[in-house]
């Protein structure tokens, strides 16, 4: 019996179209296989979505997400698009995106691949084995706290004020994640804060110790935000589960992502309770090789992966394309970005076909 998904696909901006047309001729492919059947509705986002309609996030486009099992997204932004007014920005899309689905929940694996461990600017012994999964939160703290804005201080000076808050139901529904993908995994959590100094971070830190009790399988600890920017550097095998916020989330999971080497490689899954998750690469629209059949498909590829698994819950079929990705870097198939010496280099295009040939 077919199984039949509807997909929202949202390419964007830059390289979106590209690495999504190869993925999705790859999901076919891998649906095929398992009595899977993709229904895609295409939906315009971000930069694209600014140019036909003047809005980065189309209503059209947020309802055809709430109508999907799941959103596959590319990337959006470009320079084209930097200077227009916050409102018309393409993130603008991104976090309006996010919101509207209430994706509370980012969840970011960093895992050091064997075939590229010499990708990585660290040495190997640093980096061989590191598998890291940060977990952020993604629709409160300071991205969304209230008041937000630019305004006339009575200096006569301007002033710009963003509001880092946080409410227990917040934390307590990331945290929540974050203990049960840590059961999944190494057993291991580690709270990043600035509990030190912040407010917003010693509630954070208590509520997440007022529920470690109810997992008393997960080894629980907190680390400071720029001692853990510090550890993920210096010993990043340290690491199993990472919890944080959106702010130190954004910038741990992006000092996470280098240690793999290549943002090329690395995928992400959005979710909330209920509503479709939404599965996108890390990286951006890369405009600086937008359309000259350069792009890395593999990070929009291993989110087609999370999707089945965290998504859809088709775990065979997202092994099945986990292992397709591991099989091409074993044949020695590299995109620029992850080319090394004797190696066999391919373009976008190139390296869809190798992964097709070895589904
Ligand atoms: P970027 O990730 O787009 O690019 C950084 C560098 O990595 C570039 O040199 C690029 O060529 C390279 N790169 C990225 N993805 C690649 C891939 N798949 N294959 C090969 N090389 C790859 O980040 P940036 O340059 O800071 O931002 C460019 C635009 O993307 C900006 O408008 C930014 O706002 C936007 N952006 C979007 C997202 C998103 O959609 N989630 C995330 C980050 C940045």
């Amino acid at each position: 019996m077919t199984q039949t998904y509807q997909i929202a696909l949202l390419p964007g901006d830059g390289i979106g179209p590209e690495i999504i047309g190869v993925t999705v001729y790859i999901l076919n492919a891998v649906g095929q296989q398992y009595g899977l059947q993709f229904e895609f509705s295409q939906a315009l986002i971000g930069g694209a979505a600014i140019d036909e309609t003047g809005d980065p996030l189309p209503q059209e486009t947020l309802d055809t997400c709430r109508r999907s099992d799941a959103v596959l997204l590319a990337a959006i932004g470009g320079y084209k698009w930097d200077n227009l007014p916050r409102r018309q920005r393409p993130e603008t899309g991104l976090l309006g995106l996010r919101a509207g689905l209430e994706l509370f929940a980012n969840l970011r694996p960093a895992q050091i691949l064997p075939q590229l461990v010499d990708s990585s600017t660290l040495k190997r012994e640093v980096v061989e084995g590191v598998d890291i999964m940060v977990v952020r939160e993604l629709t409160g703290g300071v991205y969304f706290g209230e008041p937000k804005g630019i305004f006339a201080a009575e200096t006569g000076e301007q002033r710009g004020v963003n509001t880092m808050a946080y409410s227990d139901h917040e934390i307590d529904r990331i945290a929540k994640v974050a203990f049960e993908t840590a059961q999944k995994r190494n057993q291991r959590l580690c709270s990043v804060d600035k509990a030190n100094v912040l407010e917003v971070s010693q509630l954070w830190r208590d509520r997440v110790n007022a529920l470690a009790s109810s997992y008393p399988d997960i080894e629980l600890s907190h680390m400071y935000v720029d001692n853990a920017a510090m550890q993920l550097v210096r010993a990043p095998k340290q690491f199993d589960t990472i919890v944080t916020g959106n702010l130190f989330g954004d910038i741990l999971s992006d000092a996470a992502a280098m240690l793999t080497g290549s943002i090329g490689m690395l995928p992400s899954a959005s979710i909330g309770d209920g509503n479709p998750g939404v599965f996108e690469p890390v990286h951006g629209s890369a405009p600086d090789i937008a359309g000259e059949d350069k792009a890395n498909p593999l990070a929009q590829v291993l989110s087609a992966a999370m999707m089945l698994r965290y998504g859809l819950d088709e775990p065979a079929a997202a092994d099945k394309l986990e292992k397709a990705v591991f099989q091409v870097l074993d044949q020695g198939y590299r995109t620029g970005d992850i080319m090394s010496e004797g190696m066999t280099y391919v373009g976008c295009q190139g390296m869809g076909d190798a992964l097709l040939k070895a589904l």
